[in-house]
């Protein structure tokens, strides 16, 4: 028995409770619904891939610890990745560093980075751990809303330069955006980059989506515009570029000082992790572009599927230029409750989706607005279409 009065989690996390991914994933289970909140493929990725891990594992590579800061095949290929794409150079030994997914190369960034009391500014909505590890690392995050303009989540520069202060010590920025499907323009990364220089603030872009473009969307890493390289941690992940998600292998891209730091915080979370994994996915980030265009053109045939079945069964639809996942507004369905339209979508139509007033500070500016993944079989997108035009 324990006598003490004083809840067990302690204030940093007690608000953030069961992620809401958790949450809406047993519902689905429990219900039998299909499920397209959590953001996962419902097919494994390359085959290949597949079997590079499955000989890694018997050849015995990475079965016991692999060096901290990632196997050296797969710091070269993350450097190598990062050259052939986008022309950035980054050294294999000093500014790339392999993590437990790109969630622990978020946590390690910020636990590493800020002081107790730092501002830290995110667009809101923002992915659920970003504030949970502001929190842990004892910063404060300064929300700053992307808004609905002319069908999709637009940010306002203004209000971004107006949320930097004297205390504001990072900038976390997501490009391609989850959950809006938003990709930063040229001319706002632009803007982006320029504050962070004049203020001199240190940036972490979460870019997990790069491979997921759309349309005339273009892909910009944040690290390629003047004065960045040497103040931005640059995230990626192969559970998202090559549909591995439980493999949990993600990167860090940066200076050897900004990488030397993350790794002082990774270090004391996994340690490391994924061996065996580690070396598959070396092998998979030397992938030919047909690989890439592929995956990218089949994504977007699910995406216009999702999109167009969403409007037809009542929904407004932001049409994402990147990412898994399809923002909706429930107000034409004659819904203004998110929440309450997600926890009673199994019972109605046997789908599960995720109510965005959950990466909200300010909860009602996301009331209305619930996220679909279209990472599924094309099979499974046109039955939960079925389903959801029911609705109307
Ligand atoms: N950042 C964003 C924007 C994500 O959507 C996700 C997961 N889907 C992550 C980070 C975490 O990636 P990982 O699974 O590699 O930890
Ligand atoms: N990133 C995935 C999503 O947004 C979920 C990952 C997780 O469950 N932590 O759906």
């Amino acid at each position: 028995m324990t006598s003490s009065t004083r809840p067990f989690l302690n204030r940093r996390l007690a608000e953030f409770g069961t992620t809401i991914f958790a949450e809406m994933s047993a519902l689905a289970l429990r219900t039998g619904s299909i499920n397209l909140g959590q953001g996962f493929p419902d097919t494994d990725g390359p085959e290949e891939v597949r079997e590079a891990a499955v000989r890694a594992l018997r050849d015995g590579r990475g079965n016991q610890y692999p060096p901290g800061p990632g196997i050296p095949e797969l710091r070269t290929a993350i450097a190598a990745h990062q050259e052939r794409r986008y022309e950035l150079s980054y050294d294999p030994d000093t500014e790339v560093l392999v993590t437990a997914g790109a969630t622990e190369a978020i946590a390690a960034s910020l636990l590493a980075l800020l002081e107790p009391g730092d501002e830290v500014i995110a667009f809101e909505p923002y992915y659920d751990s970003y504030a949970a590890c502001i929190a842990m690392a004892g910063g404060k995050r300064v929300p700053v809303t992307l808004r609905p303009h002319e069908g999709s989540f637009r940010l306002d520069l203004d209000e971004l330069r107006a949320a930097v202060t004297d205390r504001t010590r990072l900038l976390l920025i997501n490009t391609p955006h989850n959950p809006t499907g938003t990709v930063l323009t040229r001319e706002e990364l632009t803007a982006i980059a320029e504050l962070a220089v004049e203020r001199d603030l240190l940036v972490v872009t979460d870019e997990v989506y790069e491979h997921l473009v759309f349309d005339d969307a273009e892909h910009l890493p944040l690290a390629t515009f003047p004065g960045m390289r040497e103040r931005t941690v640059t995230i990626g992940s192969a559970g998202k570029s090559f549909s591995f998600t439980g493999w949990k292998v993600g990167w860090v891209t940066a200076t050897p000082a900004l990488t030397t730091a993350v790794r002082s915080a990774k270090q004391f979370l996994t340690y490391v992790a994924s061996g065996p994994f580690q070396y598959a996915v070396a092998e998979a980030l030397a992938l030919p572009d047909s690989y890439f265009s592929a995956f990218r053109a089949d994504m977007l045939a699910k995406r216009d599927l999702l999109a167009t079945g969403l409007a037809e069964a009542g929904f407004e639809v932001f049409k994402p230029a990147g990412t898994y996942f399809i923002t909706t507004d429930i107000r034409p369905l004659g819904e203004t409750d998110g929440f309450a339209f997600c926890r009673a979508l199994p019972e109605r139509a046997g789908v599960v989706a995720i109510p965005n007033a959950v990466f909200y500070d300010h909860r009602e500016a996301g009331a209305p607005f619930v996220r679909f993944a279209f990472c599924k079989q094309t099979g499974v997108l046109e039955e939960a279409v079925k389903r959801l035009k029911a609705l109307a």
